[in-house]
């Protein structure tokens, strides 16, 4: 069985300090409010900046955090409205690689992400509802409360890249 949340990245995660109690609900405002977060993350880069040793620019991370949004966003849909509830993993660097996701214009990764952001509440807040429950091919159970926790860390734990690539840029540019 693959290792996902809390016992993958720890609680609080070690890198990003989520902290995985949040509610549901909490996560759904939490993606909600993504947008603006990260349009003042990147507020003045080019989006082609990135850190040694990470393997993504700061276009990539955001629109890795979309397609993000928008595959769980789907599959939750998919299994409320159709009762499919067996999901198979997906490869998000053979994503990256297809998409170029290097070579997206940071102003058009920003506007996807809003539109992702607003589709995966109005998904999740359904499935919440609906009492979605996913059949993982790698992970097994997947609530829907797993879903938006795990999607709300990933988009925080991305946002904690983006910080971490801007402070190494302000620490290059004043020495
Ligand atoms: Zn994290």
């Amino acid at each position: 069985m693959e290792l996902w949340g809390a016992s993958l990245y720890g609680d609080p995660c070690r890198d990003c300090g989520f902290d995985w109690s949040l509610t549901p609900r909490e996560a759904v405002v939490l993606v909600g409010a993504l947008p603006a977060r990260y349009a003042g993350l990147v507020e003045g880069l080019r989006g082609d900046e990135r850190l040694p040793g990470l393997a993504w620019n700061v276009t990539a991370y955001v629109s890795h955090v979309t397609d993000n949004l928008r595959n769980w966003a789907e599959r939750l849909a998919g299994a409320r409205l159709s009762d499919a509830h067996r999901v198979p993993g997906y490869d998000q660097d053979l994503l990256a690689n297809a998409r170029h996701y290097a070579e997206i214009p940071l102003a058009g990764a920003l506007w996807s992400l809003r539109w992702a952001a607003a589709a995966w509440a109005e998904s999740v807040s359904a499935a919440l509802d609906a009492g979605v429950v996913l059949d993982h091919a790698t992970r097994g159970s997947q609530s829907t409360e797993d879903v938006a926790r795990n999607n709300a860390h990933d988009a925080v734990h991305h946002a904690w890249d983006i910080a971490r690539i801007v402070a190494h840029r302000r620490g290059s540019s004043t020495r």
